[in-house]
């Protein structure tokens, strides 16, 4: 874990859930035993999406929203890196909700985690494409609050096709277990990790989620499947379930393109390819 440590100090708020994050996500990598040479990080905007700056690998903080396309990119150049996206709800079901989908039903072998606070933390507290209908936050003022139906990124992630999906919380001790395991699946894997904004967010607290949260397990659920996975993933509010919620197997994207059965593209020599006459196509 040391060697994942750089200089930079987070700034996050003090009390902010993204420290159990990023110390889970330490200690997952540090788990796997993948050399930081071997590992991209690749982030949108956001306070989340600040995690590429504090965790020595390599990695880039994209565009808001764009984490996912960036990290097809890199999967597609190099597939035999690990590849790991992280981002808010905001950033991921709000501007990236239709890369989302898409990477899903393609099954790359990403991870994709997020940070779900369900309000925007960055630009001080509106309303996210996961609060809850009658949130009351800057841009959905009271007596109303926020009347637009929350999407469910467990649910959304089933209905897309993605292969693991997972949810957690920032204080769940076993947090870098599921990070671990999103990581080991061969597909897209998405965890859902609930994590508490103590400055723009005083409802979803550690407290409020500590008192609804109960873990799925064998032999009780079979994350295998879809049936009781899809029964458990639309339960929100008095009763939350975390935990692995659904696994399955299906080829990834890369393994079906003929050009990355050799080597990865990063490795091929770029010869083959007639640049001038390409850029002359364009010009
Ligand atoms: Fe964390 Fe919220 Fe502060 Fe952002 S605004 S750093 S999400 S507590």
């Amino acid at each position: 874990m040391e060697d994942l440590k750089l200089r930079y100090v987070p700034t996050w708020c003090m009390g902010c859930g993204n420290y159990g994050i990023l110390n889970a996500l330490k200690k997952a990598i540090s788990q796997l035993g993948v050399e930081p040479d071997q590992l991209a990080l690749v982030t949108g905007i956001g306070c989340s999406s600040k995690i590429s700056q504090y965790v020595n690998t390599y990695r880039i903080e994209t565009l808001h929203g764009r984490s996912l396309p960036v990290a097809t990119g890199v999967k597609l150049a190099n597939h035999q890196l690990t590849v790991i996206a992280e981002g808010g709800d905001g950033d991921g079901m709000g501007l990236g909700i239709g890369h989302f989908i898409h990477t899903a039903r393609r099954n790359l072998d990403i991870t994709y985690i997020i940070h779900n606070n369900q309000i925007y933390g960055l630009t001080k507290g509106q309303a996210s494409p996961t609060s809850d209908i009658g949130a009351i936050t800057k841009f959905t003022p009271a007596p109303l609050g926020s009347v637009e139906q929350p999407i469910n990124i467990v649910q959304m992630a089933l209905q897309a096709g993605a292969t693991w999906v997972g949810r957690s919380t920032a204080a769940d001790p076993r947090l870098a277990d599921y990070m671990v395991q999103a990581v080991q699946h061969k597909g897209f894997a998405v965890l859902d990790i609930l994590q508490p904004c103590v400055s723009f967010n005083h409802v979803n607290t550690y407290k409020w989620y500590q008192e609804r949260v109960y873990r799925l397990e064998e032999p009780d659920y079979d994350a295998a499947d879809y049936a009781q996975a899809a029964a458990v993933a639309g339960q929100w509010g008095e009763k939350i379930p975390i935990g692995v919620i659904y696994r399955t197997e299906r080829m990834t994207l890369e393994a079906s393109l003929p050009q990355l059965a050799g080597k990865p593209l990063a490795e091929q020599p770029l010869n083959a390819v007639s640049i001038a006459s390409l850029m002359d196509e364009l010009a």
